[in-house]
C-alpha cells in the first residue's frame, strides 16, 4: 500500500522540529525525511541525523544530477529534499514526513498535490521571539542577528498559510502534539481504511478541528499579531499583549517532554 506524504511548514523558531519528535515517539510507520543543507550544524546536531551537512559546490552537482525532489534557498543557505528518501518510503510502505519551507512545499505540492501539508504558526510575535532566543541561548549564545532575521522573516513566511490544508497554533506543546498525531491518523482511517482504536471520534474531531477550513477564528489573533490581517498593516508585527506569553515559555530553552497544559490557557473549542 503506497504511503502517505506529509509536509509540515512553519516560521522558524515555532516548534515544528520539537513537535515532529514527539510525534515519531508516538506513532510508528512514519518516516522523516533527513534533509541536505549548506548551513553549519547548529547546537547538538549531529551529520545524517538532524541533516545532511554539505557544501554549496556538492549541492550544486547534487541539483544538476537531479538528485532533488525539491530544494530552495533560505536564510542564504541550500535546502533539499532527496528523491530517494521518497523512493525508500515508497518501497517500505510507510508514510513520509518532509519538514521544509513555503518554497519547497509549493514545489511539492506542485507535483504531488495528494500530498497533506500542514502549517504550524506560534502563537505571536513575543512567543516566537522568546523561542528563538531560548533556542540560541540553549546553544551557547544569543545571536541576536540571527533572531531578528528568521523573525523579520516569519510573517512572509506565514502568509502562505492558506496554501495548507490544516493548520497548527504551537502553543500548548501537548495539545499541538496531540493534534499532529490526530492528522496523521484521521489521513490514515480516510484514505488507507486504516482503523482508529477506541478513540476514533475524537481524534477525527481533533483532526477536522484542525482543518484550515475550520479554522479561521482561532487564527485570527495570531494573523492580527503578525501584520497578516487587521489594522496593523502588512508586515507589522505586534509585541504588545500578555506579558504571561513570554514569561509561560521555559526560560531553559529546551522542551523535554509534551509538557504543556492545554486545559488552562484556551477554551476546548480548539481541541
Ligand atoms: P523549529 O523547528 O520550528 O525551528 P524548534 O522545534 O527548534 O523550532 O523550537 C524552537 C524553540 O522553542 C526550542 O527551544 C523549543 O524547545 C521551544 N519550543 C517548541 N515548542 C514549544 C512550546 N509549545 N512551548 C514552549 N517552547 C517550545
Ligand atoms: P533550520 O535552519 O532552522 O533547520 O531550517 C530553516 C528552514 O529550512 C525551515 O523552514 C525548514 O523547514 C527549512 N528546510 C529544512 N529542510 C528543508 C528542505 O529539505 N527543503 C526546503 N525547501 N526547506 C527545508
Amino acid at each position: 500500500m503506497a504511503g502517505i506524504l506529509f509536509i509540515i511548514s512553519a516560521p522558524s523558531g515555532s516548534g515544528k522540529s520539537t513537535l515532529v519528535n514527539e510525534v515519531r515517539k508516538q506513532l510508528s510507520g512514519i518516516e522523516f525525511s533527513v534533509s541536505w543543507t549548506t548551513r553549519a550544524p547548529r547546537g547538538s546536531e549531529e551529520d545524517g541525523r538532524e541533516y545532511h551537512f554539505t557544501s554549496r559546490a556538492e549541492f550544486e552537482r547534487r541539483i544538476a544530477a537531479g538528485e532533488f525532489m525539491e530544494h530552495a534557498e533560505v536564510f542564504g543557505n541550500y535546502y533539499g529534499t532527496a528523491r530517494a528518501s521518497l523512493d525508500q518510503a515508497r518501497r517500505d510502505g510507510h508514510d513520509l514526513l518532509l519538514d521544509i519551507d513555503v518554497q519547497g512545499a509549493a514545489q511539492v505540492r506542485a507535483s504531488m498535490p495528494e500530498a497533506v501539508s500542514i502549517f504550524v504558526l506560534p502563537p505571536n510575535p513575543r512567543v516566537l521571539r522568546t523561542r528563538l532566543r531560548n533556542r540560541s541561548r540553549a546553544e551557547g549564545v544569543v545571536n541576536e542577528a540571527e533572531v531578528y532575521r528568521r523573525l523579520s522573516e516569519a510573517s512572509r513566511e506565514i502568509e502562505n498559510y492558506h496554501e495548507y490544508g490544516y493548520i497548527l497554533v504551537n502553543d500548548a506543546l501537548d495539545r499541538a502534539v496531540a493534534q499532529l498525531e490526530a492528522i496523521v491518523q484521521a489521513e490514515r482511517f480516510y484514505r488507507n481504511d486504516e482503523p482508529i482504536a477506541f478513540r476514533s471520534r475524537r481524534v477525527l474531531e481533533v483532526a477536522a478541528g484542525c482543518l484550515q477550513a475550520n479554522s479561521q477564528q482561532r487564527l485570527k489573533p495570531v494573523l492580527e499579531a503578525f501584520g497578516i490581517l487587521g489594522p496593523m498593516g502588512q508586515g507589522k508585527m505586534s509585541f504588545d499583549g500578555d506579558l504571561e506569553d513570554e514569561d509561560s515559555e521555559d526560560e531553559s530553552g529546551e522542551v523535554s517532554g509534551a509538557t504543556g497544559s492545554p486545559d488552562n490557557k484556551e477554551d476546548s473549542n480548539d481541541h
